[in-house]
């Protein structure tokens, strides 16, 4: 068995969709469980339509309900035209949307919008877009069954971020996808999508469909998780930002969470984790350019030394923590960080001296309360407008050279604050945000383009 996942630019609209179906058709004796996200924007439009809602503006919710009804029902019809079954699946399009229809002007009416409704309406996306690809995959000879994936996705009462309970997923998912399977050739199931255990509705938090997949991965055991995307796989950095990018064939699930988490955009950071547990390789490939190679991700023993990738975190603020009362005491740090971790606060780096701690923290976050707590018993000082930069490989804190390589071309600018990960894999420092774009430009070609043996110690 393997799992497909097709973010949204894969099932954007008819030519990405018939492509996909081409993909997975190619794939029916693997038996494959294919996971979709919402087509493109969809969740962001959903996401509009519930601040549209919430604060009453009926004519726009209105008007964007109507934009997110038309776009399927075209789809629907462009996808379905030869099909016996377009009627039907434009009927089950319509009621999707006349649900979430009902919702969207309850909560207007109200003008009060829960974390429950609010997951129920925008998971909606992923809803339409499997149901929609399921038709048209029949309709092509595939025979699919839908599963829906609140039969088997238990999370946590977090509605908005559910937090994914592994054992209950792994007991779930093999019976449901061992029943769905009778008599198929395919399966598909909406990304993104969780359930409490009491069967109230959640979502695994944007980016979640990835996520979705490799947990359906790991409890069915799958032979691999393909993450179908619009990039040629994981690359050096960021191409957008930084020119000459490379693609890498293979890194390791250690490699890859690093990427994940210090700002690589091409795998949501959680990815990694279930299928570590399984050791299933996880593969990253273009559906624009289906015979690429694409990435491997596999484990570390498969994986050679040396400098991978440039990531970068862009907008980032640094906490400075000073206070003599931590010279020579214990439990400074334990009650600094349970500060952090009441407020929900998650921090990246941290760095400490004597009578000094310095942490960077995502600048999306809102620190007011930790930094109020601190402030009773320490001086903080707070640095706004930060960068922070990571490079990513395997072993390469070992690789001698590496620290010189890493720093020879930031010679003309501040660098706030270093960190060098106790695994190995990663040397992060901090810069002013407007420095960033040509630190990590030079910082790749310094890296990636002038070929010279590394050492190991
Ligand atoms: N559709 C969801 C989002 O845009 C989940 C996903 O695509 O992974 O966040
Ligand atoms: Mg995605």
């Amino acid at each position: 068995m393997i799992v497909m996942k097709f973010g949204g630019t894969s099932v954007a609209n008819f030519e990405a969709i018939t492509r996909t179906i081409f993909i997975i058709g190619g794939r029916l004796d693997q038996k494959p469980i294919v996971v979709v996200s919402a087509l493109s924007k969809v969740t962001d439009l959903l996401y509009r339509i519930s601040d549209a809602a919430a604060s009453k503006d009926l004519p726009q919710t209105k008007e964007l309900l109507s934009q997110l009804r038309q776009r399927h029902v075209d789809l629907t019809s462009e996808l379905l035209s030869q099909s016996v079954q377009k009627d039907e699946a434009i009927e089950r399009v319509n009621e999707l949307c006349d649900s979430l229809e009902g919702i969207a002007m309850a909560v207007c009416s109200l003008g009060e919008l829960s974390d429950r409704n609010k997951a129920v309406i925008i998971s909606t996306g992923e809803y339409l877009s499997s149901t929609i690809i399921s038709y048209a995959m029949n309709a092509k000879g595939i025979r699919t069954k839908w599963v829906d994936a609140r039969t088997m996705m238990i999370t946590s009462e977090s509605y908005l971020k559910g937090e994914p309970d592994m054992n209950a997923i792994a007991a779930k998912v093999p019976g449901v996808v061992a029943e769905a399977y009778e008599g198929m050739d395919a399966i598909i199931t909406q990304g993104f999508v969780g359930v409490t255990s009491e069967g109230r509705p959640t979502v695994l938090g944007r980016g979640g469909s990835d996520y979705s997949a490799s947990l359906i991965g790991m409890a069915v055991d799958a032979e691999r998780i393909e993450i179908w995307t619009d990039v040629d796989g994981v690359r050096t950095a960021d191409p957008r930002y930084v020119p000459n990018t490379k693609s890498l064939e293979q890194i390791s699930f250690e490699e890859a969470a690093e990427m994940a988490h210090f700002g690589a955009k091409v795998l949501h950071p959680l990815t990694i984790e279930p299928a570590v547990k399984k050791n299933i390789p996880i593969y990253v490939l273009n559906s624009m350019n289906p015979s690429g190679k694409g990435t491997a991700i596999l484990r570390n023993e498969l994986i050679e030394d040396g400098v991978k990738s440039v990531s970068f975190k862009e907008n980032i603020r640094v906490i400075n923590i000073f206070s003599t009362k931590m010279i020579n005491t214990s439990g400074f740090l334990r009650r600094v960080f349970e500060i952090f971790s009441e407020s929900k606060v998650s921090v990246d780096l941290i760095s400490t001296s004597e009578a000094n701690i310095s942490v960077t923290v995502d600048s999306s976050q809102n620190i007011d309360p930790v930094v109020a707590e601190l402030s009773e018993f320490a001086d903080v000082i707070v640095d706004d407008d930060k960068s922070q930069v990571s490079v990513i490989g395997k072993n390469i804190v070992k690789l001698n050279g590496m620290l010189k390589k890493t720093f020879t071309p930031l010679k003309k600018c501040n660098v706030y604050m270093i960190s060098q990960g106790a695994s190995f894999v990663n040397i992060s420092f901090v810069v002013d945000r407007e420095e960033l774009n040509e630190v990590v430009c030079d910082l790749h070609h310094h890296l990636f383009e002038q070929p010279e043996e590394l050492e190991t110690f």
